[in-house]
């Protein structure tokens, strides 16, 4: 008789544990202050007198990590060996949750294409919770592609590959670019497929399918505040808008009254707003789809779908062929795209004040904003110094002569730093356009009427130069910290797609690593600068995206 019958191994972690993801602290303020849909049934539906529905992932197949961001999981505090563990790739795929998250799928509405749509929300975000960062910050990790949650309305609430690849490449770009952006901690493939008619033509096909890992100190919307207020629900609008200045705006904390407190907090959303759209415009970024609930209320880059970036000089420009019909978010309408939007959420705010003058007030002061930050990038980025009088013939004259042929603008600007200013009276105009040769899409504009108007702008532009009493080496320095060299081109991000798609990662990773040093010029490096080649003109995923996801 066996004298050890009640040896028993101890049980193996099971697979449905929480993961514990070191020195990760959720405190899920969100969940925690804001009301719940009461209703526990992850079923699509209307959800009234609440923030939010909670809602778990829902399984993948094979969560496998195909690419993380060092900065956000150091932000963090993720170290390599949590991130290289298969627990972390089961985490951000979805299939366990991170010790102390309480998931869910925020509700809000939003204005699509100029159209009040009603209730939207997290169709197939799912959040995981709030944790504290090192550095003392508030993060939320986002899932983008987890499952349905109640506000998947007709869609599966999964996201494909190629259009996963682009969020996490863009919006690490972007924070690299110094712009505010959601960010995004890795990304997943799921090992199922997903079927989506990337054109909406008839031809659906499977596609793989990864999630997206987002981070931000708030995922908040303009359309956040627009639901409740559409639905008379003041009191919930209330409590959002005490949360959220709370939250996100502890700053604003001390003003008396309610009234102050929400004026402060939608004057410095405006002002946010238009620093954004200033960004935007610098680098060449066209959202594409700048619906209310694609805004979010602490000014940061939000919600990567169908954007591109300029390559060509084209202020009627947009990748978005949903959009084709009215170009509304076409790249030079931005700025008035998102005042019409910030008028939105104040016309949502006005349901919780008294005295609505000062919201109005900061709506109009949007407009001067934006210029007076247009202007002195502008200014910036063209070595003159700051705006002076005179500068905006000069910029009307610059968007001419960008105009007058195709130009590719981010490799324009970039090389205007190399083109000598202190001593261009002595320069023939050949020497003058010699640093440009690239930027012609044709080269032959560079020899006819094109290249005449642009010598004459560089003559002119030249003579500002030595106004502005900038030498050649700090111009130089200025503009190359304000002009990208590298950017997400169109046509990069669907050269990593076709790789990553035949089972090729190192383009991934290797367009990521570019990206994380635009302004410097990564010597070697300079097929990733270059202009749109000939291939990618009409190609779908280069010239034309749709909302296809
Ligand atoms: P977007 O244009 O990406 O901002 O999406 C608009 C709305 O559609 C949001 O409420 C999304 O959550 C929802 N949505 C988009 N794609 C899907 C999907 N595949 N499954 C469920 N909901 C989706
Ligand atoms: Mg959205």
């Amino acid at each position: 008789m066996s004298t050890e019958p009640f040896a028993m191994a101890l049980p193996e972690p099971g697979a449905n544990d929480p993961v514990v993801l070191d020195g990760v602290r959720f405190v899920n303020r969100f969940t925690a202050e804001l009301p719940a849909d009461p209703e526990p049934a992850n079923r699509v539906r209307q959800v009234t007198g609440a923030a939010f529905s909670r809602v778990r992932p829902t399984p993948v197949a094979a969560p496998r990590l195909l690419a993380h961001s060092p900065e956000v999981a150091g932000l963090l505090g993720l170290d390599a060996a949590t991130v290289g563990s298969q627990a972390f790739a089961e985490v951000f795929g979805g299939n366990r949750l991170p010790a102390g998250a309480d998931p869910y799928a925020a509700c809000y509405g939003g204005h699509q294409f100029g159209n009040w749509a009603g209730q939207l929300g997290d169709g197939r975000a799912i959040a995981l919770g709030e944790m504290v960062a090192p550095d003392g910050s508030h993060q939320t990790l986002q899932l983008k592609g987890a499952g349905p949650t109640p506000y998947s309305r007709g869609a599966d609430g999964r996201a494909v590959l190629r259009s996963s690849i682009r969020e996490f490449l863009c919006s690490e770009a972007m924070a690299h670019l110094g712009i505010p952006t959601t960010r995004a901690l890795c990304l997943v493939a799921t090992g199922d497929d997903v079927v989506r008619d990337m054109l909406y033509d008839g031809h659906p096909r499977p596609e793989p399918g990864a999630v997206v890992c987002r981070v931000a100190p708030s995922f908040v919307r303009f359309g956040t505040f627009q639901l409740p207020a559409s639905r008379q629900d003041r009191d919930l609008l209330r409590q959002l808008v005490d949360f959220t200045i709370r939250a996100d705006y502890p700053h604003l904390v001390g003003i008396d009254s309610f009234d102050g407190r929400v004026g402060a907090f939608f004057a410095e959303v405006c002002a946010r707003s238009a620093a954004l759209v200033v960004h935007w415009m610098r680098v060449g970024f066209v959202h594409g789809v700048l619906n209310t609930d694609n805004l979010s209320i602490l000014g940061l880059t939000i919600d990567y779908g169908p954007y591109g970036w300029l390559e060509n000089f084209d202020p009627g420009w947009t990748p978005n062929t949903t959009d084709a019909g009215g170009r509304r978010y076409r790249y030079g309408a931005q700025p008035q795209i998102v005042h019409w939007n910030l008028w939105q959420l104040a016309n949502a705010l006005v349901g919780v004040v008294e005295d609505p003058q000062p919201l109005q007030a900061a709506l109009d002061g949007y407009g001067t904003l934006y210029e007076e930050g247009f202007n002195a990038m502008m200014a910036a980025r063209l070595g003159w110094g700051s705006f002076a009088e005179g500068d905006e013939e000069r910029l009307t004259e610059l968007f001419g002569v960008l105009t007058a042929a195709e130009i590719d603008q981010v490799l324009f600007f970039r090389v205007l730093a190399r083109v000598p200013a202190a001593d261009a009276d002595g320069r023939t105009d050949d020497e003058l356009l010699a640093p440009l040769q690239q930027v012609w899409y044709r080269p032959e504009d560079a020899t006819g009427p094109a290249g005449t108007a642009m010598v004459g702008w560089l003559r002119s532009w030249a003579r500002r130069v030595a106004l502005g009493g900038l030498g050649d080496d700090e111009r130089r320095r200025i503009m190359d910290g304000l002009n990208p060299r590298f950017v997400l081109r169109n046509y990069l991000a669907q050269e990593v797609i076709d790789a990553a798609e035949a089972g090729d990662l190192s383009v991934l990773h290797e367009v990521a690593d570019v990206l994380r040093r635009p302004y410097d010029e990564q010597p070697g490096r300079e097929r990733f600068a270059a202009r749109r080649p000939e291939w990618a003109r009409h190609r779908v995923g280069c010239s034309m995206l749709s909302c296809s996801s």
